[in-house]
């Protein structure tokens, strides 16, 4: 469901974090839709976000401070949230303070948004909210939204995230502020990190098989044993679905997510596959890991918002790693300039 099926297109939106990967492909698909008033807002500076909108006006402001979310939040009638300190496993299990701190991104949002008299709010949890115990083997159980009580998420990411549900809930039921919550399993696509430090999984493993395509050197690491199993989201349906959660009725934190489980190696065969290579493989059984299965149960979802993702993986996938492997053809190409 677009929002422009029930918003003016003159309706003033705040989309914060959106240099990053989510909040960028929403000022696209806003923009798209012909919304004339988008005021984009993140703390790095312009030149480094992913995507820059057209007719968005952008903001560099931090979000952790009370008057940046003031001045972020002024006028605007629709706020979605998607900043925070974040990035893939190997990131959140190695910076559980930097990401802890979101907290004040999102209570000063949520506060400065009930002072500005916004009308909808949009909060991006994620399924590291759910309980760590439910997620012990690789054929783990779909999570449903209730699993994530009584409480074990994963330490630092999770924990920020459960508390800042409660905190939009609670914003919801005393304030004039409507809340909604998506938690978000695994969203990939183009226009995201795919090297540094923050990427995930999906364009880690693209990137990898893009240089071994290119080098020709066919090898690659593999985090694990490769038998750790998630699903995974196309940003086209991750978009769509937080729309359609965004002008729904509901008020309670939602799955968004697939509930199609596959493994690390398997993630690996389909984008060898889109590249005609086989890498010989070396597992790296130190490597920050998480949890050793997680999928989506998405009954919920379906029922409330009559929703589901249609993107297949391999579709997905298939643009992802295009995408990719324009951008470090295009690196390998400037290191051979030098
Ligand atoms: P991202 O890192 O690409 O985007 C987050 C953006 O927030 C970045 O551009 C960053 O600069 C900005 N930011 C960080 N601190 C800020 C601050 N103090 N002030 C202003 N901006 C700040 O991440 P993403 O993948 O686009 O994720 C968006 C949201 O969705 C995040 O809240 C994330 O936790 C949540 N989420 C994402 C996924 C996923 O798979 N991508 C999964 C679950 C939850």
């Amino acid at each position: 469901m677009a929002l422009a099926e029930h918003y003016p297109l003159s309706t003033p939106i705040v989309v914060a974090g959106a240099g990053g990967f989510i909040g960028g492909h929403l000022v696209c698909a806003l923009e798209a839709q012909g919304f004339s008033q988008i005021r984009a807002v993140d703390c790095k500076p312009v030149a480094q976000w992913f995507q820059r909108g057209r007719r968005a006006v952008m903001v560099e402001a931090d979000l952790r401070r009370r008057k940046d979310c003031l001045a972020a939040t002024e006028g605007a009638a629709i706020v979605f949230n998607f900043a925070a300190d974040m990035g893939g496993m190997g990131y959140i299990e190695q910076n559980k303070l930097n990401c802890m701190l979101s907290v004040l991104i999102n209570t000063h949002m949520l506060e400065a948004a009930a002072a500005s008299h916004v009308e909808r709010f949009f909060f991006a949890s994620s399924a590291c909210v759910y309980r760590a115990d439910l997620q012990a083997v690789s054929d783990a159980k779909p999570l449903r939204e209730e699993d994530a009580y009584p409480a074990m998420p994963e330490d630092g990411y999770g924990w920020e995230k459960l508390f800042s549900e409660r905190m939009c809930r609670h914003f919801g039921v005393e304030t004039a502020l409507t809340t909604r919550v998506a938690r978000f399993h695994n969203v990939y696509g183009p226009h995201g990190s795919y090297a540094g430090g923050r990427e995930k999984a999906p364009a880690a493993i693209c990137r990898k098989v893009a240089q071994a395509k290119l080098t020709g050197v066919h090898e690659i690491e593999i985090w694990g044993d490769g038998e750790q199993t998630r699903s995974f989201l196309h940003i086209d349906d991750a978009v769509e679905g937080l729309q359609t959660l965004m002008t729904s009725e509901v008020a309670e934190p939602t799955n968004l997510g697939s509930d199609r489980l596959i493994s690390i190696n398997a993630l690996v065969d389909v984008v060898e596959e889109f590249a005609g290579i086989r890498c010989r493989r070396s597992f790296v059984p130190t490597a920050p890991l998480g949890v050793r299965g997680r999928n989506s149960d998405n009954t919920f979802m379906k029922a409330s918002l009559g929703w589901s993702p249609s993107v297949s993986l391999e579709a997905g996938l298939a643009r992802t790693y295009r995408w990719i492997y324009d951008q470090v053809s295009q690196e390998l190409r400037a290191t051979k300039a030098e």
